[in-house]
C-alpha cells in the first residue's frame, strides 16, 4: 500500500506526527522496533519520575518532623516502586496505542530501513514487506553516548540509565559519571532512598548550561546533605577486578562503588537510514530547517535524531511543525509555524526542582543582548513558605534592557516544574513586564513569585 506519510520511531515526535496527520485523514503508517513511546515513556521522563516520586514519598516521611510530623520505621520496597512504575509505563503506552488507533493511523512493530528514495516516493522495509511513501519523517529518537573510557564498554557493573531503570535492587553504593540532567536526577534518587553517591562532572559546574546561581543552590544543598559531587573532574579509568567493588579513577584519585552509571549525554540515532547517502548531517544529528524539513525532498527530521534540544517537548512541538509544512505543501500559506527555540521550557527533577525557559544571563551576553535581571527568593511566597519549611528557593527574571521583554525564567523551589508553563507563555508570547503585571495569579500559590517579582 502506498501511504501519504510513513514515519520511522514512535517516541513523541513519532506518535504525535502520526496523530496529527490521520486526524487530517491522511493515510499514515509508524514503524517502531520496541513500544510506542520511545525513550520518554518507556525508559526515560515517565518511568524516571515515577521512581523519583516514590523516593520522595519516602524522603518526605523521613524529613516531617519539621512540619510537626513523626513517623517511624518507615520503609521503602524498591521492587514495588518499579513494579508500580511498570504499571504506569504500561497504560501510557496503551493510551498512546488506542489514540493511534481511533485515528486509524497503521502500526507496524518491527525495525524500519529505507531502501529507496525518488523524490516523490519512499520505499521502506520492515518485517519482510515493502512500504511506499510520499512523505518520510524521521523520528529514530538518540541512544545513551559510551565515551571511550577504558574498562566502561560491556562492563556489567557499569549502568546506562536503562540499566539503572530497569535494576531489581537498588546498588549500595554509586558513582555517576556526568552532572548533567540524566546524573542529578538520579542522584537525587539514590540519595533520598539512602545510597551513597558521588558525581563526577568533567565542567566546571554540574548542569553547565543552566543559570548558574540557580545551580549553585542545588549544589551547595546536596553537598550539605552528604552527596559528594566533584566538578572539573575527567574519568581516566574504570577497573572491575574485585567485584562487587568497581573503581574509578578520575584526575589522578581512585573512587569506589558498587556500581557505576554513566550519564554523559546522547547521541542520535542513525541505522537504517544507510540508503540516504545524500542526507545532510550536522555534529552527527539531521540537519533541518526551521518546518523541520531535511536537505532531501519531502524527508523530514524530528525529536533527538536532530539532537537540537534532546526533549520530549521539543520533539512533539518539530513534529507538530512538520506535518502542518507538510499537509501546507500543495496549498502554502504565508503563516507557516516554526519552533520557538528560545522559549522552551526545561526542568530537572531534583529536590528542590530547577525549572527554566528562555535564555539565561550568559546567554545573553553572548547574543549581545542587553538584559536587566530581577530575582527574588521563593520565601516571598506564602505557599512556599508554608511548604518548604528550611527553603530559601530562587526565582530569577532575564528582561531586555530597552523595552522589558520577558526573555527568560528560571527557578529554583518545589513546585516551580508545575508554574513554569505560565513563564512559558510570557516568554513565548513576548510580554512586557508591564503586560505581566495585569495579569492575576491565584493566591496562595507558589506561582505567584512570577508576580512579586514585577510587582
Ligand atoms: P547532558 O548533556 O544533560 O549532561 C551530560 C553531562 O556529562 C554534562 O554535564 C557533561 O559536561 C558531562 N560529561 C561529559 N563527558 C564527561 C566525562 N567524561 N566525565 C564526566 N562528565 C562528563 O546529558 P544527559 O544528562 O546524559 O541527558 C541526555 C539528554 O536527555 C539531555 O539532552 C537531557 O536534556 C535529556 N533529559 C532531560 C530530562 C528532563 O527534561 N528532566 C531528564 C533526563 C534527560
Amino acid at each position: 500500500m502506498r501511504y501519504y506519510l510513513a514515519i520511522i520511531g514512535g517516541g513523541p515526535a513519532g506518535y504525535t506526527a502520526a496523530e496529527k496527520a490521520s486526524k487530517a485523514g491522511k493515510d499514515v503508517v509508524l514503524f517502531e522496533q520496541n513500544a510506542v513511546g520511545g525513550t520518554c515513556l518507556n525508559v526515560g521522563c515517565i518511568p524516571t519520575k515515577s521512581l523519583l516520586f516514590g523516593a520522595k514519598q519516602y524522603y518526605n516521611a523521613t524529613h516531617a518532623q519539621k512540619y510537626g510530623v513523626t513517623a517511624e520505621n518507615v520503609l521503602f520496597d524498591f521492587a514495588a516502586m518499579q513494579k508500580r512504575k511498570t504499571i504506569v509505563v504500561r497504560k501510557l503506552v496503551a493510551g498512546i496505542k488506542q489514540r493511534l488507533n481511533n485515528e486509524h493511523c497503521t502500526l507496524v512493530n518491527g525495525f524500519a530501513k529505507v531502501v529507496s528514495r525518488q523524490d516523490t516516493m519512499v520505499s521502506i522495509e520492515c518485517n519482510g514487506e515493502t512500504y511506499e511513501a510520499e512523505n518520510l519523517m524521521i523520528c529514530t529518537g538518540s541512544t545513551n553516548f559510551v565515551p571511550p573510557i577504558p574498562g566502561i564498554k560491556d562492563n556489567p557493573a557499569v549502568w546506562d540509565s536503562t540499566d539503572a531503570l530497569a535494576a531489581t535492587e537498588l546498588p549500595k553504593s554509586i558513582i555517576i559519571v556526568g552532572g548533567g540532567v540524566i546524573g542529578m536526577e538520579f542522584a537525587t534518587l539514590y540519595h533520598e532512598l539512602g545510597v551513597p553517591v558521588t558525581v563526577i562532572e568533567a565542567m566546571p559546574s554540574i548542569l553547565p548550561n543552566l543559570d548558574p546561581e540557580v545551580v549553585q543552590l542545588l549544589l551547595e544543598k546536596y553537598r550539605k546533605a552528604g552527596i559528594n559531587i566533584l566538578t572539573s573532574t575527567k574519568v581516566e579509568e574504570i577497573q572491575s577486578d574485585d567485584l562487587p567493588c568497581i573503581k574509578v579513577k578520575a584526575n589522578g584519585e581512585w573512587y569506589e562503588a558498587e556500581k557505576v552509571l554513566v550519564s554523559v549525554g546522547r547521541r542520535a540515532n542513525l541505522q537504517g537510514l544507510e540508503t540516504l547517502r545524500d542526507l545532510e548531517l550536522e555534529r552527527g544529528a539531521i540537519k533541518t530547517d526551521e518546518f523541520c524539513k531535511t536537505n532531501l525532498p519531502n524527508v523530514y527530521a524530528c525529536g533527538d535524531v536532530t539532537a537540537k534540544i534532546m526533549l520530549a517537548h521539543v520533539a512533539s512541538r518539530q513534529a507538530e511543525v512538520a506535518v502542518s509544512k507538510m499537509l501546507n505543501a500543495q496549498s502554502p500559506i504565508t503563516n507557516d509555524q516554526t519552533v520557538n527555540y528560545l522559549a522552551i521550557p526545561s526542568v530537572v527533577y531534583s529536590n528542590p526542582e530547577i525549572a527554566s525557559v528562555g535564555i539565561t544571563e550568559q546567554q545573553a551576553a553572548e547574543m549581545s543582548i542587553p538584559v536587566e535581571v530581577r530575582k527574588l527568593p521563593m520565601t516571598f511566597s506564602g505557599r512556599f513558605m508554608v511548604e518548604n519549611e528550611g527553603e530559601t528557593g530562587l526565582c530569577k527574571l532575564v528582561l531586555h534592557a530597552a523595552d522589558h521583554t520577558v526573555l527568560g525564567v528560571h527557578c529554583i523551589g518545589n513546585p516551580c516544574s508545575e508554574f513554569i508553563a505560565a513563564a512559558s507563555f510570557a516568554v513565548s508570547k513576548g510580554y512586557t513586564v508591564e503586560e505581566m503585571q495585569q495579569v492575576v495569579f491565584p493566591h496562595p500559590t507558589v506561582s505567584e513569585i512570577l508576580h512579586e517579582i514585577i510587582v
